[in-house]
C-alpha cells in the first residue's frame, strides 16, 4: 500500500474543501480500500466522511422515497418504507456481497464502487480503465465475465452494483453537493458508458459529493423484483441480472421500468423491452415476446457469447415472476 494522508471531515464545508483539493472521499472502505491495498488506487489523501449527516430514509413530499448517501446498504434493505414499496431494490441489496460488507458499505459508494475485471484489479496487466492508453487486457484475455452492451474498443468491463441495476429501472436521481452547491443528476445519466476514456465512471466534477439517492413516486399498485443469476448463490456477482417494476390496473400493465445488471457497462435500461410490455395484458406469450427485445444490440466476446440468451431468459423469468399472468 501507498502512503497517504487521511483526514476526518466534521462537516460538510470541511469535507467538500477537503475535496476541493483532491481528497477522495471514504465512508464504508469495502471497495476503495481493497483497492488501495492492491495499489490499484494510490489517493493521496482520504477524506472520511462518516461523521456527515447523511443517514435517513425519509419519503418524499411527492411520495418518492430518498435514501442518504450514508445509509448501509444492510439498513435501506431492511427499511420498512423500501420493503413495502420497493422490493426490488430490498432484493438487490440483499443479493449483493455478504452480510458483513453490506453492514459496512453504505449506499454512496455501492453506486461509486468498480469493476470487478480481473486485468483492473491486476497491477502488472494492461488496462485503460486504471492505466489510459495501456490497452485492454480482457479483449483478448479471458472475458467470460465482462459486458456485451455499451462497450467500446477501450473497454468491456461491467458495472458490478446489484443497487444500481434496480435504480435504473425505477429511474432514481442522484443528488449531488460540491463547491458551486447542489445539483441532481437523473441516474442514466450519473454512472458513465466507458467510450474513449473508461477511467472516468461518473459525472461528478471535482469536489462533488454524493447526498443521497431519489426513488420518484411510482402509480400504486407496483409490483417489483430483482433476479440475480450468479455461478454460486452466495456472495458471487451477476452474470446476468433482471429489475422489473410493473404497474398493472384493469389487467393491462400501464408502466413498465425493466433493467439488466452483469452484462452492461452501465446498468442496462431496455426501453425496447418496457415498450413491448406496456398497454398490453399479461401472459405468458408477452413475457417472451417482450424479453426476446432484451439483448437488442448486444456484442459478445469470445467468452461470453452465452449471456445474450441467459439475459433474455432471466428477462422473461422475471416479467413472470412480477408480472404473474392474467
Ligand atoms: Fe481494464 Fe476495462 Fe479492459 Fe478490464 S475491460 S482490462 S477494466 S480496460
Amino acid at each position: 500500500m501507498h502512503p497517504f494522508a487521511y483526514t476526518k471531515a466534521m462537516n460538510t464545508p470541511e469535507a467538500l474543501d477537503a475535496g476541493r483539493r483532491g481528497g477522495r472521499y471514504i465512508a464504508g472502505g469495502t471497495t476503495l480500500v481493497d483497492l488501495m491495498r492492491e495499489t490499484v488506487e494510490r489517493p493521496g489523501t482520504l477524506v472520511d466522511i462518516s461523521a456527515l449527516p447523511l443517514r435517513g430514509i425519509t419519503v418524499t413530499r411527492s411520495g418518492g422515497l430518498r435514501i442518504g448517501a450514508l445509509v448501509s446498504m444492510a439498513e435501506a434493505a431492511a427499511h420498512t418504507a423500501v420493503r413495502a414499496a420497493y422490493p426490488v431494490v430490498s432484493q438487490a441489496l440483499e443479493l449483493s456481497a455478504s452480510a458483513q460488507l453490506r453492514n459496512m458499505a453504505t449506499i454512496g459508494g455501492n453506486i461509486m464502487q468498480r469493476t470487478r475485471c480481473t486485468y483492473f484489479r491486476d497491477v502488472s496487466a494492461a488496462c485503460n480503465k486504471r492505466e489510459p492508453g495501456s490497452g485492454c487486457a480482457a479483449r483478448d484475455g479471458f472475458n467470460r465475465s465482462h459486458a456485451v452492451l455499451g462497450t467500446s474498443d477501450q473497454c468491456v468491463a461491467t458495472h458490478p452494483s446489484d443497487l444500481a441495476v434496480a435504480l435504473a429501472a425505477l429511474e432514481a436521481t442522484v443528488q449531488l453537493l460540491g463547491p458551486d452547491g447542489e445539483r441532481t443528476v437523473s441516474f442514466a445519466d450519473f454512472l458513465l458508458q466507458p467510450g474513449s476514456t473508461p477511467n472516468r465512471e461518473q459525472a461528478l466534477e471535482r469536489g462533488e459529493l454524493i447526498t443521497a439517492v431519489v426513488i420518484p413516486a411510482h402509480p400504486r399498485p407496483l409490483k417489483s423484483g430483482y433476479l440475480k443469476v450468479r455461478d454460486r448463490q452466495s456472495y458471487e456477482f451477476a452474470l446476468t441480472s433482471a429489475a422489473v417494476a410493473l404497474h398493472i390496473r384493469g389487467g393491462v400493465i400501464r408502466e413498465a421500468g425493466v433493467a439488466a445488471g452483469g452484462v452492461g457497462t452501465v446498468p442496462w435500461k431496455l426501453p425496447a423491452v418496457e415498450q413491448a410490455l406496456i398497454g398490453e395484458r399479461p401472459s405468458d406469450r408477452l413475457w417472451s415476446e417482450a424479453a426476446g427485445h432484451a439483448a437488442d444490440g448486444a456484442r459478445p466476446l469470445t467468452h461470453n457469447g452465452f449471456k445474450a440468451e441467459l439475459l433474455k431468459r432471466t428477462v422473461e423469468r422475471q416479467l413472470r415472476t412480477v408480472g404473474g399472468t392474467e
